[in-house]
């Protein structure tokens, strides 16, 4: 992409706001009614929303698609129709009769389609990943579906933009990547014109397809990177983060009490938090947005009025450790090789993995050894099949990777120390400083995790003396940053 392309977009879309709903900012009537007050709060601004399927409807959609392939077909559309009652049930509530029907034909014209899938996977008796993507995907075509119609309802111009006829990907299926010049070629000549004409369009995240219409996703949690994306070919000025919790905190929320809101952030720091396991934001969200300078919000659909987080190319959390990441469902695995480890070995063990479409997160290499940490086992008996005779591999499951995230840990040595000290009397293992300039990371027991996480903040984040007001009531600062 020129840089002359970019400026003139530029232009044209400066006052674009992309706004990315997440599962629980449209799971019922009550989230529907406050994400219509957020768009119409951002009118002036032109509006382009995207929206994660409801809450819980992509894991039901992977629980029927495993029934089916299993032969337990009837399971399978019970999960189905359960999920279709919900959304009629809330059509039901958000939009008149009018607009009920015409929604009503497209919702049972994709659950058919969707029935049929079923009775596909039931028959083939597998869930590939390319099927998986077809099937995965319906959760966000209802939910687009869904919000447009309420939009609508309550007067707003909304436009339903199919993603998948915009989003174009590789075929890489189950964490496909955009090819960006088609995309975001398609993006300006599909939403741009609505927004001309003073229209607010509406996505699904997580779907695209390949350049032959073949369904695919942008892996779990892939709306976030969706509505980056959308952000990026539309040159938005901004890029705003709906979701449940108040901001990026200084950790998982569900996992400590004492979590605070980081104010502001750095790109790079937000980056490394994702990568590591910070649920809030998908991986891949930072990229498009960096590379185009636009600011992200991260803000919570139930307190609209709450400042969020700000991530932007030069910001800081301010402290010496921003924030405190868990990455579950890790396996630590062993590849001994007798013939010792070299460039050869690398290559090979790489290319293994690379054809499994196994991703490994962390390395650390000794004479005979490689220590890898990979999100999935599925492809592990597969990959050791393929190195028998090259290298022995093993590994071990149920295990987490902490991470404490800062854009100067690396400058102070006595991090390192503290971390280890907190945590001596846990099995730690893969203690990683080295890599990168602003992670420090080691490996638990998954049963750990809670307990490490808790100790680091209460180390890391304490508690700053209670204010005593006029009444000799105290209360705690709980912002960050
Ligand atoms: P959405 O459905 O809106 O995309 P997600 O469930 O994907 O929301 O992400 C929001 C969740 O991320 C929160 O409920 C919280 O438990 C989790 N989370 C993990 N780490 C953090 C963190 N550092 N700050 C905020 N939320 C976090
Ligand atoms: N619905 C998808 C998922 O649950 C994508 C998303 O929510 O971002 O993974
Ligand atoms: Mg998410």
């Amino acid at each position: 992409m020129s840089g002359v392309q970019r400026q003139s977009r530029f232009e044209r879309s400066d006052d674009v706001v992309v706004m990315k709903f997440g599962g629980t900012s449209v799971e019922d009537a009550s989230a529907i009614r406050r994400l219509i007050g957020i768009v119409q709060s951002r009118l002036g601004s032109r509006p382009v929303v995207v929206v994660s399927a409801l809450a819980r409807v992509t894991d039901q959609l992977l629980e029927a698609g495993n029934a089916a392939a299993a032969g337990h077909l009837g399971s399978a559309l019970a999960i189905v129709r359960s999920i279709y009652v919900r959304h009629e049930q809330l059509a039901d509530s958000q939009v008149d009769e009018h607009g009920y029907s015409a929604l009503d034909g497209e919702l049972r014209g994709e659950f058919r389609e969707l029935e049929s899938l079923l009775h596909d996977l039931e028959t083939s008796r597998q869930l590939d990943l390319k099927s998986q993507d077809h099937l995965l995907g319906f959760g966000e075509c209802f939910s687009s579906r869904l919000v447009k119609e309420a939009l609508c309802q309550a007067g707003i111009s909304a436009a339903h933009v199919d993603a998948r006829s915009c989003i174009v990907t590789d075929a890489r299926h189950g964490q496909a990547s955009p090819v960006w010049d088609v995309t975001e070629q398609r993006l300006q000549e599909r939403v741009s014109p609505l927004l001309e004409t003073g229209r607010v369009p509406v996505l699904g995240g997580f779907i695209a397809s390949t350049c032959d219409g073949v369904p695919t996703t942008l892996g779990r949690g892939g709306s976030d990177f969706s509505a980056a994306i959308v952000g990026a070919a539309l040159c938005a000025a901004r890029l705003e983060i709906w979701t449940d919790v108040d901001g990026i905190m200084t950790t998982d929320p569900k996992l400590c009490s004492d979590a605070r809101v980081i104010r502001k952030m750095s790109f790079d720091e937000a980056a490394q938090l994702a990568h590591f396991g910070t649920k809030v934001l998908h991986p891949a969200t930072l990229a498009p947005a960096m590379r185009e300078n636009i600011p992200v919000h991260v803000l919570n659909s139930r307190r609209p009025d709450g400042e969020g987080t700000e991530i932007l190319a030069r910001a800081k959390s301010g402290n010496l450790v921003s924030a405190i990441t868990a990455k579950r469902n890790v396996a630590a695995v062993e590849i001994e090789c007798a013939q010792g480890v070299d460039s050869e070995l690398l290559r090979s063990v790489y290319a293994v993995f690379d054809r499994h479409s196994c991703s490994v997160d962390v390395m650390a290499t000794s004479l005979r050894r490689m220590s890898l940490l990979v999100g999935s086992t599925t492809a592990l008996p597969a990959i050791a099949a393929d190195l028998r005779g090259v290298a022995e591999l093993r590994w071990e499951n149920h295990k987490a990777l902490v991470c404490l995230v800062g854009e100067t840990i690396r400058r102070h040595p006595d991090v390192a120390s503290r971390v280890f000290a907190a945590v001596s009397d846990m099995d730690v293992r893969v203690f990683c400083q080295g890599a990168s300039d602003r992670t420090i990371s080691f490996l638990v027991e998954e049963s750990k995790v809670e307990e490490s996480v808790q100790r680091l903040h209460g180390i890391f984040f304490p508690q700053r003396e209670p204010v005593r007001d006029w009444g000799g009531i105290s209360s705690a600062f709980c912002q960050a940053g």
